[in-house]
C-alpha cells in the first residue's frame, strides 16, 4: 500500500561538466519553477571539473543574496554519476531531484514529478517521449534499454533520462553503496518500493554538445550492467554446456554414421577429433564460467552494499521506557 506522503523541502541536484553557455538559462528556468512550487528548495549544482567558466557561474550564483543554490566544486572530472553521488552527500531534502544541465530535461517538468511522489512512490522514473537526439544517440540507448528490461524484469522503459525523483530514503541508501563504478537509475530502483515512471518532454540540447562520445557509452553500458547483475559470468557456463553437448551429440552422429556407412565417415579420424575438440572447448568455458561465478561472488562482497536498508523504526511506548530503563543500565 502507498501511502500519500506531503513534501515539504525539494532538492534539486544538477550536475554541471563545461555547461557555461546553458547554466544562466538553467539557473533562471529552474528558481522560476521552484519559486511557484510553494515549497522550500535548494538547488545544488556540482562542477565537475568543468575547463570552462562553469565553476565561477556556479559560485556567483551560490554568493547572490538569498540564494537557494549549494556550490560543490569538484577538483576534477569523475563523470556524472559520481558528480551526482558528490550532490547527494549535501541534501537536505525530503525529495531529491536530478536534472542534467544542458536542458534538455526542462525543468518546468519538476512538479509533475513532486506530485507523482506525493502521491507515495519512491522513486519517479521519467520516458523522453520525443527524445531529441542524433539516431547514433539513440538506437544504442534503445539496445541498452531492451537488454536491461530483458534481464532484470523490472518495467523501467528509459534510464538513460536523468531527470528523476527520488525520496530521501532512497539516497540515503544509495550514498551507503560504497562501489566506484554506479548507475545511478538502477541503484535506486534497487532500494525502492514504489516505482513509476511518467513521460516527459525533452528538448534539443540548448548549447554545446553531448559529453557522452562513443567509448563513454559503451563504459557506461557495462557500469550499469555490472552494476546490476553478474549474470553473463554465468552466461559462459551455459555457452561452454551448449557447445560441449553439441561436441557431444556431433561424435554421436559420426560414430553412427561410421557404423552404417562405413569409414569414409571418419573422414580418417578428423571428424570424431572436431567433437572431441568441441567437447573440449566446452569444458574449458564451464570451467571459466565456474570461476565467474566466485569472482561474481567476490564482487558482490566488495562491493559491500548494504543488506538491507531500514526506512524506518516504530517503537510502542511500553518498548521505548523498557529501552531507556537498559540503556540508563549501560
Ligand atoms: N556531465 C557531468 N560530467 C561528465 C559528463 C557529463 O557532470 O563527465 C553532466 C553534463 O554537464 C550534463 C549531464 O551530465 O548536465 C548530461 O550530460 P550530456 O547532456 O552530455 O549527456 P546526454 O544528454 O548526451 O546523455
Ligand atoms: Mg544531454
Amino acid at each position: 500500500m502507498k501511502h500519500k506522503q506531503e513534501i515539504n523541502f525539494v532538492s534539486i541536484v544538477i550536475p554541471v561538466y563545461n555547461e557555461e553557455a546553458s547554466l544562466p538559462e538553467l539557473l533562471r528556468r529552474t528558481c522560476a519553477m521552484a519559486e511557484c512550487m510553494g515549497k522550500e528548495y535548494e538547488i545544488i549544482l556540482i562542477d565537475d571539473g568543468s575547463r570552462d567558466n562553469s565553476a565561477e557561474l556556479i559560485e556567483q550564483a551560490s554568493n547572490a543574496p538569498d540564494s537557494h543554490v549549494v556550490g560543490i566544486i569538484l577538483n576534477r572530472n569523475y563523470g556524472q554519476h559520481n558528480a551526482i553521488m558528490a550532490g547527494f552527500e549535501y541534501v537536505q531534502g525530503d525529495l531529491i531531484i536530478t536534472l542534467d544541465a544542458d536542458l534538455q530535461n526542462p525543468p518546468e517538468e519538476i512538479p509533475n514529478l513532486v506530485a507523482k511522489a506525493e502521491e507515495g512512490y519512491d522513486s519517479v522514473g521519467t520516458v523522453r517521449f520525443n527524445r531529441q537526439d542524433s539516431l547514433l544517440r539513440r538506437y544504442p540507448s534503445r539496445i541498452i534499454n531492451n537488454i536491461i528490461k530483458h534481464s532484470t524484469g523490472v518495467e523501467m522503459n528509459d534510464y538513460g533520462c536523468m531527470l528523476r525523483a527520488y525520496r530521501s530514503h532512497v539516497v540515503r541508501a544509495m550514498l551507503d553503496c560504497q562501489e566506484r563504478s554506479t548507475f545511478i537509475p538502477i541503484l535506486a530502483n534497487g532500494f525502492s518500493r514504489h516505482v513509476v515512471e511518467i513521460d516527459v518532454k525533452h528538448d534539443q540540447r540548448a548549447e554545446g554538445q553531448s559529453k557522452y562520445g562513443f567509448m563513454n557509452l559503451i563504459n557506461l553500458m557495462f557500469d550499469l550492467l555490472t552494476s546490476m547483475t553478474t549474470a553473463p559470468l554465468r552466461l559462459l557456463s551455459i555457452i561452454g554446456g551448449i557447445i560441449a553437448i553439441l561436441g557431444a551429440l556431433f561424435g554421436f552422429l559420426v560414430l553412427v554414421m561410421r557404423l552404417f556407412y562405413g569409414s569414409d565417415w571418419g573422414f580418417k579420424g578428423t571428424f570424431p577429433l572436431f567433437s572431441i575438440l568441441f567437447i573440449l572447448v566446452g569444458a574449458q568455458f564451464v570451467g571459466l564460467g565456474v570461476l565467474g561465478e566466485y569472482i561474481g561472488r567476490i564482487y558482490s562482497d566488495v562491493r559491500a552494499r548494504p543488506r538491507y536498508y531500514v526506512q524506518d523504526i516504530i517503537i510502542g511506548a511500553a518498548s521505548k521506557a523498557a529501552r531507556n530503563t537498559t540503556d540508563a543500565k549501560k
